[in-house]
């Protein structure tokens, strides 16, 4: 029997169960959970409709992943400085929204190694673990500290840049050509390295064990075909497994996040 879903997308929620990552895809008002669907034949098809994921209002384009263009440049969460934590302007009283930034920005952060495409530093919100790890395809991830406020956070992630590097490679995530490596002895020699800011950020130091992640794959795809709903308004294939917020299909990978507040009917 063909089950059908309707409605706008957004971001995956996740959690992790027995070690092994576990997804719900928002459709309209439902949370399918999509790990059930890996190795069944399923399509996506985008109905030429967005509507703004904060004002609901309809857009011909997504601005920031699911706004519309005036949403973009208002919300503090569309900001620049959302990406780049240590230009955080809070204190020079140009927030875009200074109450959201309080309760947003003004909470625990946590600094982390995670490797995801080979060793990163990032930075989360502390409430925001684990599922920042998993959104990044991270294989493992440990926290190493945490400070008072965003601003902090950058600042720490910002001195870590200068030994580790701060992206992920998502075609050799996806591809899963990603080395194991042992994140403690990575943690003990950059903790070293940056003293004196975990000093002037008061940073706490935190001695947690390594968290493992698994994928619900059964094929890795060997070549990346980014699939885009923009050029290809259905896509259909047999969905090989899900990894960060991307369904890795025999046809090619989709990032859902990219497409969050599209319309679209899922058949499976
Ligand atoms: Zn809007």
């Amino acid at each position: 029997m063909m089950m059908q879903l309707s409605g706008p997308i957004s971001k995956m929620h996740t959690h992790i169960n027995m070690g092994i990552a576990q997804y719900q895809l928002p459709i309209g008002d439902q949370l399918l959970s999509i790990n059930d669907l890996i190795g069944e034949q399923i399509s996506l098809s985008f109905n030429q409709l967005i509507h703004c994921q904060h004002c609901g209002k309809k857009t011909n384009k997504s601005y920031s992943q699911g706004h519309c263009y005036p949403c973009s440049i208002k919300l503090a969460s569309c900001d620049l400085c959302i990406m780049k934590p240590e230009t955080c302007h809070h204190h020079l009283g140009t927030c875009r929204q200074p109450e959201w930034g309080l309760d947003n920005c003004f909470a625990p952060h946590v600094i982390y190694l995670a490797n995801s495409s080979g060793v990163k530093v990032g930075i989360t919100r502390k409430q925001n673990t684990p599922h920042r790890w998993i959104d990044q395809g991270a294989v493992s991830a440990l926290p190493i500290l945490q400070v008072g406020t965003r601003l902090k956070s950058g600042e720490v992630e910002v001195a870590l840049k200068q030994f580790v590097n701060d992206k992920t490679n998502w075609r050799k995530m996806l591809k899963n050509e990603v080395d194991l490596v042992d994140l403690l002895p990575i943690r003990d020699e950059l903790l070293e390295k940056i003293q004196p800011i975990i000093n002037s950020t008061n940073a706490q130091i935190l001695d947690n064990p390594a968290l493992k992640i698994a994928y619900p794959v059964i094929e890795y795809p060997s070549k990346i075909n980014a699939l885009n709903f923009d050029k290809t308004p259905i896509i259909s294939g047999v969905l090989k497994g899900i990894k960060a917020q991307y369904l890795i299909f025999d046809c090619g990978v989709l990032n859902i996040r990219k497409f969050s507040a599209y319309n679209i009917t899922l058949t499976y």
